[in-house]
């Protein structure tokens, strides 16, 4: 420890005055810059305030041990906690209180604090006379000038960041607006390619229907002409006949290849629309068994197993035996030993249908594309076998509509499975529906669909109707029309989802406005073609009921 630099007593007015010129002077001796030396001073000059009014007096010593120690001993015992103390507190690092004392503790810039440097601090400092009170109000008047130009030029400084800050607010803005643009410009082109996409499917679709159209007409008749030639004509040698085989053989395949396109085009246009009925599975099961099994090689069973009870499954006999018709064919074509089986299992909510084969199975790669128009696996038995590549296509397309899933799995060598999961539509159950429509007609006709599936339908007839009952009581599905007086049902959707509370309400939109996909809503439903299949398949999709 560095022995003590200076001690002084304070006994009047004038002695503060002098501590508070010492303390600068210490303060710069030490190396602290012009600021730290203002507020040591100031801080002394206040505590020595402080003492000379609580204690009468006392004595200062200035000492160091790695930080300047400024001690003020009293004659009695120091009150803290009074205006001039706090004041001090607030520009030194640390005031420490003893009984009859008060230090404040300064931290130095080690780097500046030489020995030498101390010495002669010392030495000035013991030099130094006693300050004149008038001398001391001069130096504090410079040092508030220093300050107020200071505070003029932080001021001036705060000016320039300021504007600084805002210059670089409003690059940031632009720069946002920009990025914003450039979002809004991306979101266009995404939705100008969906309508493309769209565009290009549907003319597909048109293609296929047209070009299969056309080409009926002309295979019909060549399968009637060959059929003339060889049944009615004159007789014809072997060599003739054989060639009219082919032909007639050729024509039956290309008609049966017209045919699938057309179905498919169909299918694909959306235009199929499901007759739903009460089917029994197992009648449909045996009677396809029963008319496949001929097909079957030699060494090759069809087997059909069902569970003994089986309750009656909401759906289109027509399609789904269409589909079971296509699984069970590809399975007997690419089956050469073993068996083909097809089983069906009941769940609560959805009949699964296995078509299981122990064929030549599928290699990975292609699982997908057999799904796609016109693609066939190439091998030598697929070469042997006849088929168009439509098949697969037209089943999924069917299975959709049925509001299904067809899957595929297999191990070349091994066999193929497919999983064909159809839902069934009458086991939803919601316990609330509302129907937002002014057409009261069609209201009724929402109800009707919902009978059994829904315990409580509410109807209104506007949108601000349809807001109040559903803050009212939440339904768990929204059957919203377009057009509706008062709000219609874009601004009734545009406020469910701005609502964090109704943002994940489901919701129907039946309308029969033009309507592409809209924000917000689950599916979107036209009037004109709506059934109750299709209203139940959807239900089933959003996910809503159980
Ligand atoms: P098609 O049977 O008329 O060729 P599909 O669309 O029904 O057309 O089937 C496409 C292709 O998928 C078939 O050509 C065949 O290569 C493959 N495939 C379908 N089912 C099976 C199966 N059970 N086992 C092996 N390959 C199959």
């Amino acid at each position: 420890m560095t022995p003590d630099m200076l001690t002084m007593a304070i006994r009047t007015e004038p002695d503060v005055f002098t501590l508070r010129r010492i303390g600068r002077e210490v303060a710069a001796g030490i190396g602290l810059d012009y600021q730290d030396q203002v507020r040591l001073a100031t801080a002394l000059s206040e505590v020595g305030r402080e003492v000379l009014a609580q204690a009468g007096g006392g004595t200062v010593v200035f000492a160091f041990d790695g930080t300047l120690n400024v001690t003020v001993r009293a004659e009695y015992r120091l009150r803290p906690g009074t205006h001039g103390f706090a004041a001090a507190a607030r520009l030194v690092d640390e005031v420490r209180y003893a009984d009859q004392s008060v230090t404040l503790v300064k931290g130095v810039p080690p780097a500046r604090l030489t020995q030498d440097r101390l010495e002669t601090l010392r030495t000035h400092l013991a030099g130094l006379a006693a300050v004149s009170p008038l001398d001391e109000l001069r130096t504090q008047n410079q040092e508030l000038l220093t300050a107020l130009e200071d505070v003029q030029s932080q001021r001036d400084e705060l000016e320039e960041t300021n504007r600084g800050v805002l210059a670089l607010y409003t690059q940031l803005s632009e720069e946002l607006e920009h990025t914003n643009q450039g979002v809004v410009a991306l979101y266009a082109e995404l939705e100008d390619k969906t309508v493309q996409l769209r565009e290009a499917s549907e003319a597909k679709t048109r293609f296929l229907a047209s070009v299969s159209h056309e080409l009926r007409a002309p295979a019909s008749s060549i399968l009637g002409l060959a059929r003339m030639i060889l049944e009615l004509g004159d007789p014809l040698d072997d060599t003739r006949r054989h060639q009219i085989e082919l032909i007639r053989s050729s024509g039956r395949d290309l008609l049966n290849l017209v045919n699938e396109l057309l179905d498919l085009a169909k299918a694909e246009s959306g235009r199929l629309e499901p007759t739903l009925s009460e089917v029994e599975l197992r009648p449909v099961v045996e009677r396809l068994a029963a008319q496949l099994r001929p097909m079957a090689r030699d060494g090759v069973a069809l087997v059909a197993d069902l569970p003994g009870e089986l309750d009656p499954l909401l759906t289109d006999d027509v399609m789904l035996t269409q589909v079971l018709r296509n699984l069970l064919t590809n399975g007997l074509k690419f089956t050469e030993h073993g068996q083909v089986l097809i089983r069906v299992t009941d769940d609560a909510d959805t009949v699964l249908v296995e078509v299981s084969d122990t064929g030549i199975g599928i290699p990975a790669d292609q699982l997908d594309q057999i799904f796609e128009e016109f693609y066939q696996v190439r091998g030598p038995i697929q070469t042997r076998v006849t088929g168009t590549g439509l098949g697969l296509p037209y089943a999924r397309s069917l299975v959709g509509i049925l509001g299904g899933d067809l899957t595929v799995r297999s191990e070349v060598g091994e066999g193929t499975t497919f999983e064909l999961r159809l839902p069934r539509l009458d086991r939803i159950t919601l316990p609330r529906v509302l129907i937002a429509d002014d057409d009261p007609g069609f209201r009724a006709t929402l109800r009707d669909f919902l009978r059994g599936v829904a315990d409580q339908v509410e109807q209104v007839g506007d949108g601000r109707a349809a807001l109040a009952a559903i803050r009212r009581e939440r339904p768990d599905l929204l059957l919203l029309d377009l057009r509706m007086p008062d709000l219609d049902g874009g601004q009734v959707l545009a406020e469910l989802r701005s609502d964090p509370e109704l943002r994940d309400l489901p919701v129907i939109v039946v309308t029969s406005a033009e309507a592409g996909p809209l924000a917000g809503s689950v599916a979107v439903l036209e009037k004109s073609r709506l059934s109750r299949g299709g209203l139940l398949r959807v239900i089933r999709g959003v996910g809503t009921g159980g």
